[in-house]
């Protein structure tokens, strides 16, 4: 029978990117790992930078969008975690949207803030982690995000507060608050959301916890 198993990147596509080479599926146990985890094929990539180019904020980060595809390909686990990247990213979805191979780069930061926000590590942006980790707790309480309470919880953190207070920014906050709720776009009150049972379900499950 013929052998109909892939034998690897077609020579003229390897030439065509010369030093971008499509990389194996499972060359890393960390690329394993994130394949599995996330099914995302992230050995589909071969480094177009296309996501990086459609990407609004990637000047801001240390490791572009394409290459933290890379990254997880050659299984560089620790500089991902560390990264500033996956707090920058805004998860607009412009990377994955411009992919031409279906790569869900933003699918992947997601996943890979995730991972770094459950790991006992300094990361490389706090406040942006900080902020995360409040929206996360917002969502699990109330099935939904209140900006109101969003913002109020995050700027009560006492270092938050201080450096916000020392460069005026605090002022800032206040007065774009008071403008969105006299336009009658802030709510002052969080309303529970109606799926909030099956978004604690989702938290559970991603704890291992059961139900
Ligand atoms: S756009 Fe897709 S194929 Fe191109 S570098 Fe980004 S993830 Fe890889
Ligand atoms: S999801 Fe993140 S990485 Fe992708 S384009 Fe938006 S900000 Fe950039």
């Amino acid at each position: 029978m013929a052998d109909t198993q892939p034998s690897g990147p077609n020579p003229a596509v390897a030439d065509q990117f010369a030093g971008r080479r499509l990389i194996e599926r499972g060359h890393s146990r960390f690329l394993e790992h994130t394949q599995n985890a996330t099914g995302i094929d992230i050995g589909a990539c071969y480094q177009c930078e296309r996501c990086t180019n459609a990407c609004p904020v990637a000047r801001y980060m240390d490791i572009k969008p394409h290459q933290v595809i890379r990254y997880t390909q050659l299984g560089w686990r620790e500089a991902l975690m560390h990264s500033t990247t996956i707090w920058v990213c805004l998860s607009c979805e412009m990377c994955t949207t411009y992919c031409p191979n279906a790569v869900d780069v933003a699918g992947l930061i997601n996943h890979l803030r995730n991972t770094a926000a459950r790991l006992p590590i300094r990361p490389a942006e706090k406040e942006l982690a900080q902020f995360h980790q409040i929206f996360l707790e917002e969502l699990r309480r109330f099935g939904r995000v209140n900006e109101l309470w969003l913002m109020a919880t995050f700027n009560r953190r006492p270092a938050i507060l201080k450096k916000k207070l020392k460069d005026g920014s605090l002022k800032e906050d206040l007065s774009l608050g008071f403008n969105l709720w006299r336009r009658g776009r802030l709510k002052l009150l969080p309303h529970r959301s109606r799926g909030i049972g099956e978004i604690r379900k989702l938290y559970r499950h991603r704890r291992g916890e059961s139900d």
